[in-house]
């Protein structure tokens, strides 16, 4: 018989276990948990604080009595796992309800300790009204700080997905919400002119972001937080909820001397198992390999966790699965904007000089003459070789989950950019259109891939090398008259064969529309007239979300 110890009764622990019963109905298997709860919904935790979710038993997804009597399981809460001994197989533990240690042996052993907020030393960082949102016991002290004290004034320190939830809902309970964010933009694995969309949605919603700038410290003032700034302001405010990221939890891995990679995670094979015989580990603290770039990553995501927990207990049990590497796959919904992302973001392959080529389009989420049709704003990476999906990323109102997880898909089966103009898709006016984002993705990609369509991007033409160019505008009179761009010369695309005689020959002309359709094509029709053109990806829709551009 099999006895088999889990370390941490959060996301990947709980399955690991249930995975371990359904293989193998015999073995002994123990989850050690230091807090109250197993089990529990993290990603619900922020809408529990908004009060979306209002029923607390909700947030358990399990319980102990549960995993006794469906699994026959034992969960040992308030038990902390001190040491580990990989050569006698023994863990200590200390029971934190009664303080005493004791040794339990194992056959294998499962580490998903998850990764705990990042909390640096501030001066002032633990005072009063400073929290942080872990677990449900963090939420619990939250909300009865929101419910006694009624808060108005809230900074939210770090603006990644975290943060950008809690905010949202401290604003849902009417809070005044500031966000202090010392990157340049919200949200990391997003490119900056993606970002700029949610960064907006934020601020039109009565989010306050201040960005470029860091906390440096804390201080109280007759009741009220004093948040220090790096440029010298001062924030007053009621509550202050850091989620400035979190570190992987791997202290006790490291005294073990079990091997910690070069991100700071526990190293892993592919088959999860730690650099100690029979000694695996999952989730957060682990990291992992990027599938398109190779890097090692620290991603934490419950869907990773509970992956590699299940693959981790087969390999366990002689079902050798390998983990194939991380996309770091993500959406959030904030205000009325979701925001999705998979795979290398542009920032990464350029910081890895790989060659890229991109576009942006706005594809509609169903059909626009269905009611309430609206378009989002795709960006697809890939490679100018062979058109590999490198990532994507979308933001928008509705169909982004659906868009992502397909490029998702995509990039899982090794698909390239010409593969997505095959996928047949599931169509009806309320849920999509003939020609999906998707395969929309692929065609605007493909076509740059065989040189029907020489691309150049808002921010690219700010460069001198294209000042001499020609920037045609072919969208209607009206449109034009609405948002004009300095110096492009207008003429609608429906008049451009009967007016190429005011286009200059022998000078590159940068198109642009609306959307990047009407310019595309009208570059088609100049192409073929012998003219040097470049398509302005995403059209004029793009522009404004290019912070660089001189205006
Ligand atoms: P955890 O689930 O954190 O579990 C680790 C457990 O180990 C903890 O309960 C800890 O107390 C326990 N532990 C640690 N050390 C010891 C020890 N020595 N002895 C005993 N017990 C120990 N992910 C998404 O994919 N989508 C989301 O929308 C999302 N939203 C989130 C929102 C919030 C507020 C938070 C906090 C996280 C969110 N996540 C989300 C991340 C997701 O929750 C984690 O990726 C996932 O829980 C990781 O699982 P894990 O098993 O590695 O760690």
């Amino acid at each position: 018989m099999t006895k088999l110890l889990i370390i941490g009764g959060g996301a990947g622990g709980p399955t690991a276990a249930a995975r371990a019963r359904r293989l193998d109905e015999n073995a002994e298997i123990i989850i050690f948990e230091r807090g109250e709860h197993v089990s529990y919904a993290h990603c619900g935790l922020p809408y529990f604080i908004g009060g979306v979710i209002t029923d607390r038993n909700l947030m358990t997804v399990s319980t102990p009595d549960k995993f006794r009597q469906r699994y026959n399981i034992e969960v040992r809460t308030r038990s902390v796992v001190k040491a580990i001994d990989s050569k006698k197989k023994e863990i200590e533990i200390t029971d934190l309800v009664t303080d005493k240690s004791y040794y339990e042996q194992y056959d294998k052993l499962l580490l998903s300790p998850g990764a705990d907020p990042v909390r640096p030393p501030l001066p002032g960082i633990d005072g009063e009204n400073i929290y942080v949102l872990r677990n449900l016991t963090d939420a619990d002290v939250i909300l009865s700080n929101i419910s006694g004290r009624k808060p108005e004034r809230a900074v939210v320190v770090g603006g990644g997905f975290i943060g950008l939830e809690i905010a949202e809902n401290l604003k849902k309970r009417e809070i005044d919400t500031i966000i202090v964010e010392k990157l340049d933009k919200v949200l990391p694995p997003l490119d900056p002119e993606m970002a700029e969309v949610i960064q907006r949605s934020l601020k039109s919603n009565g989010i306050k972001l201040i960005l470029s700038t860091g906390v440096v410290g804390f201080a109280n003032d007759k009741g009220s937080t004093i948040v220090k700034l790096e440029d010298g302001q001062e924030l007053s405010c009621d509550i202050v909820m850091l989620s400035i990221g979190v570190k992987p939890n791997v202290q006790l891995a490291r005294i073990a001397g079990i091997e910690i990679g070069e991100k700071g995670g526990i190293k892993v094979d592919q088959y999860m198992q730690t650099s100690e015989a029979d000694v695996y580990a999952v989730g957060d603290a682990v990291e992992t390999t990027s599938k398109i770039t190779g890097e090692q990553l620290l991603v934490p995501l419950a869907g990773i966790a509970n992956r590699q927990a299940r693959l981790a207990v087969d390999n366990m049990y002689g079902r050798q699965t390998a983990y194939r590497g991380t996309l770091g796959t993500a959406i959030i919904n904030c205000f009325d904007i979701t925001a999705a992302v998979t795979g290398a973001n542009e920032y990464t392959l350029k910081r890895l000089l790989i060659p890229y080529e991109k576009c942006y389009l706005h594809p509609n989420d169903h059909a626009n003459y269905y009611p309430n049709s609206i378009q989002m704003i795709v960006k697809l990476l890939f490679s100018p070789d062979g058109g590999r999906i490198f990532g994507a990323q979308i933001v928008g109102k509705n169909g982004v989950d659906k868009r992502i997880d397909i490029f998702a898909t995509a990039i899982e089966a090794d698909m390239s950019v010409e593969d997505l103009t095959h996928l047949e898709l599931s169509y009806s006016p309320q849920y999509g259109t003939a020609k999906d984002a998707i395969n929309m993705s692929g065609y605007v990609a493909s076509n740059m891939l065989r040189g029907d369509a020489p691309t150049i991007y808002w921010d690219e033409l700010e460069n001198s090398e294209y000042e001499n160019d020609l920037l045609l505008d072919v969208r209607t009179k009206e449109e034009a008259f609405i948002d004009m761009v300095n110096n492009a010369q207008l003429i609608p695309v429906d008049e451009l064969r009967n007016n190429l005689d005011k286009l200059p020959e022998n000078v590159p002309i940068n198109i642009f529309c609306a959307s990047g359709i009407r310019s595309y094509i009208a570059s088609r029709i100049l192409n073929q007239k012998g003219y040097k053109t470049r398509n302005i990806s995403g059209g004029i829709r793009m522009r404004r979300y290019f912070k660089t551009i001189k205006r």
